[in-house]
């Protein structure tokens, strides 16, 4: 009885086991494609489960001092020269500065030049730079920061643009690169 349910397998298995190892084969030729193809981590098709990196304001009801402008020159007051401007300069009146995504805090560091100065590593290749704060921060480098929490106070402690008064010096890198701004934040209507 035993032989024969065992050779009756056999029987089905040499009938369909080709298949079935043909099925595999596919499968696993399918899997190998599809994890062999590399994702662009920005790609908004990318699958369900990885959402998009979405941004937050540095600083509520901010006014923008000097925009972001890498094709015109702007003047620099303070070192009394015209320069490109990578970044954004913002102000407001409680001076307080946000985190504009989740992240990581990378690097904090202090220069006459450009005051306190707060670098957050987010996802997707994006960083953020925070600089002209003042020296009371609310976080330290190694510190996971939420978006919207705050991070610090917009001073006049940047010499290079002191006399534009109190503002944040905002720069925004993706994959190392300075972006403008206002593609991804919406600086402009307050
Ligand atoms: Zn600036």
């Amino acid at each position: 009885m035993e032989i024969k349910k065992e050779s009756k397998f056999k029987k089905n298995f040499k009938r369909f086991g080709s298949l079935g190892l043909a099925a595999v084969f596919a499968v696993a030729i399918a899997l190998t494609i599809t994890f062999a193809i590399p994702r662009n981590p920005s790609d908004p098709n990318e699958p369900a489960g990885t959402t998009p990196i979405s941004f937050d304001l540095p600083m509520n009801g901010a006014v923008v001092v000097k925009d972001y402008a890498e094709d015109r020159l702007q003047f620099n007051e303070s070192l009394q020269r015209w320069e490109i401007h990578l970044s954004v300069d913002l102000s407001s009146e409680n001076n307080n500065v946000f985190s504009v995504a989740d992240g990581v805090v990378t690097s904090v560091d202090s220069n006459s030049l450009e005051g306190c100065v707060v670098e957050i590593q987010h996802k997707d290749g994006f960083v953020s730079v925070y600089s002209s704060l003042s020296d009371e921060l609310k976080i330290k480098e190694g510190d996971s920061v939420k978006k919207g929490q705050e991070i610090g106070q917009a001073s006049d402690s940047a010499a290079n643009e002191s006399k534009d008064g109190g503002h944040l010096h905002f720069t925004l890198f993706k994959d190392g690169v300075e972006v403008d701004p206002n593609n991804y934040l919406d600086l402009q209507n307050k």
